[in-house]
């Protein structure tokens, strides 16, 4: 489903991921750990299609089409989906807008009809539910005096009501309390099916005893050093990176 072979990229003018090659297949959850700065961000940036986030080289094949070569909002349409490290706050758009009209260009681009306005109501609400978030958070500005672990749950609510095929979810675990992070975990998991794949990037093995990760990466330095099974996760928190990451 996602396959990356040999990506360099460039932030500015400098090298940050260097020689990445990653292969998620569908109906998969593969979670990317690794240090502070090694290019974890970046590489969710890089396949969203970031301003100013270049690859250079290297390929990256998404359902069978040519990621790179497609814009943002097409990666989007075509299912690609990036769970933000940092949600940003949108002042004076309200979030049920902002998600009814993400969905609906989505569907527009796929050449699928517009979503009623009584069905987007009533998805969203069972979403925001879902996540433990109100109307009341619905109807702000998108993240607009959300606390942080709201905004982490409202990238969810974005995912689930977008159902991409492929979501990159940026240490959506981070700064959760555990009763977030169950709700987090459940819903990763009610929409992992055959057809979906997930890579979750995470400093913690905890969100991995919620979530089973078919595969467990080390990024360090830009590219992959090291791959495993769920019982990698659990050698990193013993061990740190320093060994495993050399
Ligand atoms: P991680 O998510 O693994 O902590 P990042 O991908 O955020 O790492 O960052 C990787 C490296 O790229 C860091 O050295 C960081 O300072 C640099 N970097 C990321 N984004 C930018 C940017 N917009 N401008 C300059 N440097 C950046
Ligand atoms: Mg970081
Ligand atoms: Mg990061």
């Amino acid at each position: 489903m996602l396959n990356i072979e040999n990506l360099h990229a460039n932030v500015g003018d400098k090298e940050i991921l260097k020689g990445l090659t990653l292969e998620v297949g569908a109906g998969e959850v593969h979670a990317i750990m690794g240090p502070n700065g090694s290019g974890k961000s970046t590489l969710g940036y890089v396949l969203a299609g970031r301003e100013g986030y270049e690859a250079t080289s290297g390929s990256v094949t998404f359902d069978g089409k040519d990621l790179l070569a497609l814009e943002p909002h097409e990666r989007a349409a075509a299912g690609f989906f990036l769970g933000l490290q940092y949600p940003v706050e949108i002042p004076g758009v309200s979030n049920l807008n902002f998600l009814r009209t993400a969905l609906n260009a989505q569907r527009k681009l796929r050449g699928e009809p517009d979503v009623s306005a009584a069905d987007f109501m009533r998805l969203a609400r069972t979403e925001a539910d879902a996540f433990d978030l109100t109307m009341d958070h619905m109807k702000r500005g998108v993240n607009v005096g959300f606390s942080g672990g709201e905004k982490k749950r409202n990238e969810m609510v974005q995912m689930a009501l977008l159902a991409p095929k492929f979501a990159v979810l940026d240490e959506t675990d981070s700064g959760l309390d555990i009763d977030a992070l169950k709700t987090v975990a459940g819903g990763i998991n009610r929409l992992r099916s055959p057809e979906r794949g997930f890579l979750l990037i995470t400093h913690y093995q905890r969100l991995l005893d919620y979530v089973k990760p078919d595969k467990v990466h080390v990024l360090s330095g830009g590219r992959i050093v090291r791959s495993g099974g769920p019982e990698l996760a659990h050698a990193l928190e013993r061990e740190g990176y320093g060994e495993l990451a050399a």
